[in-house]
């Protein structure tokens, strides 16, 4: 069994929005919870957010993070730092392997552990300098209000890179889609771009300079380079779903965990939380999601402790 005091009734993976409403929620159902977590939440990057809902003049994503952590912190949340590198199912919960060779166990996880961004090519200092100068924005959904009759260039000259210029055509008529080496555009999306009203070059990008009000990128064939206000990489991501893929849960083709493992994984005891899982990445509903698997936790634990009516269970 362990060690008593390294055993909780809950383990939480991620220190995110996801995580730490999920954390929050189980230590108010006075669950013994602990959230591990290597430091790498996405909500650390935001400069600020306007579409976080209860806070009209926006918040920087540090402050938010930092305000979670301190409210499940306050009901009781154990929170470590630390990565978690391998998971196995014992008799009687989880085993999880931390990177220090420290284990942990737990009778419930949830895996709220988010997504990697597919990055354009820049070094990591001026890459995210570009992103707190507003030049360089990775979510439409998030930022394209903020940039109504932009001068918008969108990298990634694809299917994904040609439904984001769509998306973002909502907020602009001035956007330009871009290949990083060449376009992969049907003649169909050709054809759909140019009845939107959207540029769409074909030289691979060369080189790309961030301005504090500006991006500069040169491509192929072209002598000047090409000015925008934003560029947005539509590069796609890469969820860091790993540790449930080695539980056996199964996972849809882009490598999230399926929708339905916020109630239900098909591993008793596990569920999953925030852009780990398959749909729209936002804090929103990676809060949702953690609010949703806690209470999916914790009644999985009275069902086990039959605290629960039968036909509850
Ligand atoms: C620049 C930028 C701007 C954004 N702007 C907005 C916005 O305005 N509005 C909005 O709604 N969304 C925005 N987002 C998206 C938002 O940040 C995410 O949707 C949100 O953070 C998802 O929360 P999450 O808890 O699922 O994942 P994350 O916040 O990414 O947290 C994942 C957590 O898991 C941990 N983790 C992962 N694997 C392991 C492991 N093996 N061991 C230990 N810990 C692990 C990480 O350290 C981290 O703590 C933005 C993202 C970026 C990058």
């Amino acid at each position: 069994m362990g060690n008593p005091s390294n055993r909780y009734e809950a383990i939480i993976i991620g220190a995110g929005p996801a995580g730490l409403t999920a954390a929050l929620y189980l230590a108010r159902y006075r669950r013994k919870v602990l959230v591990v977590h290597d430091g790498k939440s996405r909500a650390l990057r935001i400069p600020t957010t306007h579409n976080a809902p209860g806070f009209p003049d926006g918040i920087r994503g540090t402050d938010l993070i930092e305000q979670m952590t301190r409210h499940a912190l306050e009901f009781g949340a154990e929170i470590d730092k630390a990565e978690i590198t391998d998971i196995e199912r014992t008799g009687d919960g989880f085993r999880l392997q931390a990177s220090g060779g420290e284990n942990r166990e737990s009778r419930s996880v949830i895996l709220a552990s988010g997504i990697l961004l597919n990055q354009i090519d820049l070094p990591h200092a001026i890459h995210e300098q570009a992103i707190e100068a507003g030049v360089l924005r990775y979510c439409p959904v998030c930022d394209g209000y903020e940039h109504i009759d932009a001068r918008i260039g969108v990298m990634g000259c694809d299917s994904d890179g040609a439904a984001e210029a769509l998306f973002l055509r909502q907020y602009t008529a001035d956007i330009t889609l871009m290949p990083l080496s060449h376009p992969e555009l049907s003649a169909e999306q050709a054809r759909e771009m140019g009845e939107a009203g959207i540029q769409v070059e074909t030289g691979a990008l060369v080189h790309l300079e961030p301005h504090d009000d500006r991006m500069e990128v040169r491509l192929e064939g072209r002598d000047a380079p090409l000015s925008f206000d934003v560029i947005y990489p539509a590069l796609g991501c890469r969820p860091r779903a790993e540790l449930a893929a080695r539980l056996g849960v199964e996972l849809e083709g882009e490598g999230c965990v399926l929708a339905g493992a916020v109630k239900d994984s098909g591993v008793p005891g596990f569920f999953a939380a925030g852009d780990v899982v398959e749909g729209l990445d936002q804090i929103s509903v990676a809060m949702g999601h953690g609010a949703l698997a806690a209470t999916k936790a914790h009644n999985w634990l009275r069902e086990q402790d039959r605290h629960t009516l039968q036909a509850e269970a």
